[in-house]
């Protein structure tokens, strides 16, 4: 029943309540308690609209009002420090997890948080247009991959890479190889635990995936840029964070950095 069908309801009722002062005790009582009825379903009734004015006045009122230095600006240029991949996941929103504010990453998110390799083959790449952005122009210091507990596409890759989805299985596959290393080196494991282990590993293949983009392999070459990987875990509230460096600019090698 939508919201405004349940108002209509209650206020009729409502009336029918306070015009017919004869109606009977039972009659009455029943009115009563089928108005509250309707105006539980109302209060439970989720509306779209609401929810995103809502929303957006809240931010306005104590963000955006609150800090004009900050967004005008932010209106004039961006320089964030940080290009960040994500899931799509809605647990795991960067801004929320390591408290971004606006203007400080910028950021793709998408299933299981994968970076494919340098393709210019692909037709819609919209992660290759993210990172040349990010790099050539907005000249970030630091690319972050965030995997994080429970993937819903890590799961996929793990147990079932083939249910015939439309886009779902081709793109959890950009992480094939964390899924062989993992079925090779923790197979004694059982599968939520190989899963656990791949959410770490998929961030490691994106990792690595991201030095095969010309820009991004000389930014790390000269310094000017570096690459990092992060794993949130929301069962245990803790986050791992871990660095690919190169040596000689041929040999990867990843370096633990923190566990908060
Ligand atoms: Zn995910």
């Amino acid at each position: 029943m939508a919201t405004d069908s349940c108002e209509d309801a209650i206020a009729g009722l409502q009336y029918l309540l306070s015009e017919k002062g004869d109606l009977e005790d039972i009659a009455a009582e029943k009115i009563k308690q089928l108005t509250a009825e309707l105006e539980a379903i109302a209060a439970k009734q989720f509306n779209a609209v609401e929810r995103i004015k809502t929303g957006f006045a809240h931010f306005k009122k104590w963000k955006y009002e609150k800090n004009p230095g900050l967004y005008g600006e932010l209106a004039e240029s961006q320089s964030p420090k940080f290009l960040v991949f994500a899931c799509s996941d809605s647990r795991v929103c960067p801004s929320h997890i390591l408290n971004f504010q606006p203007g400080e990453a910028f950021m793709v998110r998408n299933i299981a948080n994968m970076v494919p390799p340098y393709d210019l083959q692909t037709k819609y790449s919209g992660v290759g247009a993210a990172i040349e952005y990010a790099v050539l122009h907005l000249k970030v210091e630091n690319i972050l991959v965030i995997g994080h507990s429970r993937c819903g596409g890590i799961d996929r890759l793990m147990r079932n890479e083939n249910c015939g989805s439309d886009f779902i299985d081709d793109w959890v596959k950009t992480c094939l190889p964390a899924k062989a290393k993992v079925r090779r080196e923790c197979n004694s494991l059982d599968i939520d635990e190989q899963c656990a282990n791949c959410e770490k590993e998929a961030v490691n293949v994106s990792l690595e995936n991201l030095l095969t983009y010309p820009f991004v392999k000389e930014g790390v070459m000269k310094k000017t840029l570096s690459i990092k990987g992060g794993h949130y875990d929301f069962v245990k509230g803790s986050f791992e964070l871990w660095s690919l460096d190169l040596h000689f600019g041929i040999h990867t090698y990843y370096g633990f950095i923190a566990s908060v």
